[in-house]
């Protein structure tokens, strides 16, 4: 019998060699217990093998094949060398069907297939010149009856996440010696007994995950295992919204004459949205205990404004105030419209980046209305550095789009006060589940419309085939007084390379449009010449911006309003939203065209919501429902937990559950 900490190298149920020990330290391995909560990522029901194909599959088969012929070949092109088993179905092949498999740039294969050999094989068929073939298949080797059932084989088989060094079948193994050795009492329920209807014990649910008795059986363990995650999870930011609370803030709200005086130097009436927003914004800033709010807002919603709002009243009240925003372009942006909105009533703006700083050293001579209110900086998480910013005390910490910072950024701009309010902004909507599941230690408030006078957006999906088109449709726009942007979002883990295609495809336009005066911007431009290039945009001096993904975040040009964006079937629907809301800021009609790859037209399924709808929360369910939840939060960088469980769009019951056990546990604890 094993206990949970029983180190796996104790266990004698795996060979411990350098490789295999890497590995299972990449997989965060080290103890029975982590064995046991490394899921399966997928099945493969080996109770029945699928019926050998003739053709190309839609999905993937199981097949039960023997080895006829292998060998290395020679190819054309970038995979050279690949190896290459023709196998038939076990017990002969009635119409004479093969099925080649083959394996690309992996020489190990050719020491493990041989001609004889039967396997269990699992992937997608397709045709390759007369061939049916499969490319790098999931396979075993079959020792034994394949009917019978065991770790691999004759039942339902989980598909475990790997890592270099350790084979499935190996890893398999492990798993399974390990789930008959652990007792249920080393497996003890954490959920108050009857949470859940399906009466499951923690150690049925967990042994279920790993080897489910039937398709069926898996979904009642998983909900079990999701709700005992969201439960903990609840618990935890429910104590985190406790202690926040008792941290002992302070009143950080002035009487409103500066808030007044901002509102009526507007050109425009606040939308409903803005008004419910800010006032719950004041009822927390007036309050002593520390504020912690989210807002969300769609792209355009107008959330620099609440902020401002929020700012008026923490530095009447004499204290200072901190807007903090993930690029200098942004950060500057925000600096010259809180300018433009704070300079008139007499209060001071400062601008702190890693770049620069305008405004400097408070002035040696403040004008007397500055001087009876606190100070206002904004930045970038330079803003983090220094110890002399906030000289009145750091009132009010307002953080734009979040999601982009640490939570080790967001801490360190908070701890520059004592217990100052917080208000953390984000364009990215998140959907309801996810909320409550994960900023249930936020009060949040939603911006949920749009400033009136916003013109449609007309989104269409378009192939590059048809840049031409493209360009002169840009063209008329331009000749109507208009200006546009032409967005290569590459992938950013190749700077280089996306400076270089941004570059050339800058070259592209010029000559596809050589009446019109382009500019190009990309992330690896100095400060100044960031700053250089939007001012052209900004002023109207260059009519088309080719950029990069550096204008995803608030950038607010009205007058741009067609947008062409290169390779958008590489991005989320989420992102490519966030870059659309850069246009549809003016009455005039907006364009916004997805450009795919011909070659990518089951794209064209994927970001067809973006052309039916420009309501964020709808596509950040679609996103959330295509990619899941770590990608939609950005979990790696805000350091949100990673759940193994959740499928979170149908579990809003789930978490409303989850969230009354979490309070009857801290009720009755
Ligand atoms: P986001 O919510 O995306 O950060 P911004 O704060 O950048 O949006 O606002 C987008 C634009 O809407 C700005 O040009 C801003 O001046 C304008 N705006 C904000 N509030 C209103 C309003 N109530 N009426 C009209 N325009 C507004
Ligand atoms: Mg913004």
């Amino acid at each position: 019998m094993l206990s949970l900490d029983t180190p796996i190298a104790d266990t004698g149920l795996i060979r411990i060699d350098k490789k295999s020990s890497s590995a299972l330290d990449k997989l965060k391995l080290t103890t029975v217990g982590d064995v046991l909560s490394h899921f399966p990522r997928r099945y493969e029901d080996r109770t029945q093998f699928d019926i050998f194909p003739e053709g190309p599959m839609e999905t993937p088969v199981c097949l039960h094949v023997v080895v006829t012929d292998a060998q290395n070949r020679f190819g054309r092109g970038k995979f050279r060398r690949y190896f290459e088993a023709t196998t038939e179905p076990v017990g002969g092949s009635i119409l004479g069907n093969k099925l080649t498999l083959r394996w690309f740039n992996l020489s190990y294969i050719q020491k493990i297939i041989a001609v004889g050999q039967e396997l269990v094989v699992y992937g997608q068929t397709k045709t390759s010149g007369r061939k049916l073939v499969m490319d790098h298949p999931d396979f075993e080797i079959v020792e034994g009856d394949p009917g019978t059932p065991s770790a691999h084989m004759g039942r339902i088989i989980p598909i475990y996440p790997l890592a270099s060094g350790i084979g499935q079948k190996q890893l398999r193994s492990l798993q399974y010696e390990v789930l008959q050795r652990v007792p249920d009492s080393e497996i003890p329920d954490w959920l108050p007994p009857g949470s859940e209807d399906s009466g499951l014990s923690r150690a049925a649910a967990i042994k279920t995950v790993h080897y489910p008795s039937s398709l069926d059986s898996l979904e009642p363990a998983r909900r079990y295992l999701a709700l005992e995650e969201f439960a903990k999870l609840q618990l935890e930011l429910m104590q985190r919204k406790a202690e926040q609370r008792d941290r002992g803030g302070r009143q950080h709200c002035g009487k409103g004459e500066l808030f007044a005086s901002l509102i009526d130097g507007l050109p425009f009436p606040l939308t409903g949205a803005q008004e419910r927003t800010i006032s719950e914004i004041r009822g927390d800033l007036a309050s002593s205990h520390p504020m912690v709010r989210l807002l969300q807002g769609d792209v355009g919603a107008g959330k620099t404004l609440v902020a401002a709002a929020a700012i008026s009243l923490v530095i009447e009240a004499g204290f200072d105030a901190a807007l903090m925003a993930p690029t200098q372009i942004l950060a500057e942006q925000h600096f010259s419209t809180l300018q433009s909105l704070f300079e008139p009533l007499g209060v001071e703006v400062r601008l702190k980046t890693g770049a620069k700083q305008a405004g400097g050293e408070l002035p040696l001579f403040q004008s007397i209305e500055s001087r009876r209110y606190g100070s206002v900086v904004v930045g970038t998480h330079a803003l983090i550095h220094g110890d002399d910013d906030f000289p009145n005390g750091l009132g009010l910490a307002v953080i734009d789009e979040q999601h982009k910072f640490g939570v080790a950024q967001r801490q360190a701009l908070i701890s520059k006060g004592d217990a100052p309010d917080v208000l953390v902004m984000t364009a990215t909507p998140i959907p309801r589940t996810l909320a409550l599941a994960f900023y249930s230690d936020l009060d949040v408030s939603i911006l949920d419309e749009l400033p009136p006078g916003r013109g449609k957006i007309v989104t269409g999906i378009r192939s590059t085939e048809q840049v031409k088109d493209a360009a002169s449709f840009v063209m008329d726009q331009l000749n109507a007084g208009r200006q546009a942007y032409v967005v290569y979002p590459l992938i950013e883990e190749s700077e280089k390379q996306a400076l270089g295609a941004a570059t050339v495809e800058f070259e592209k336009w010029k000559k596809l449009l050589p009446d019109a005066k382009l500019a190009l911007l990309h992330g690896r431009m100095s400060p100044d010449e960031k700053d250089a290039v939007m001012d052209q945009f900004r002023t109207g001096d260059a009519k088309v911006l080719i950029s990069t993904t550096v204008i995803e975040v608030g950038v607010d040009v009205p007058n741009a309003n067609t947008m062409l964006i290169f390779h958008a079937d590489r991005f989320g629907l989420a992102q490519l939203h966030q870059l659309r809301g850069r246009i549809g800021r003016s009455e005039n009609k907006s364009y916004c065209v997805l450009m795919i790859d011909p070659a990518q037209d089951d794209a064209r399924k994927r970001l067809k919501i973006l052309e039916e709808t420009r309501d964020g929360f709808r596509i950040a369910e679609e996103d959330l429902r295509l990619r899941g939840p770590g990608e939609v939060l950005g979990t790696q960088q805000s350091g949100l937990p990673d759940l193994q469980f959740p499928e979170y769009l149908g579990d809003s019951r789930l978490v409303e559950q989850a969230r009354q056990i979490a309070l009857e546990m801290i009720a009755s604890s």
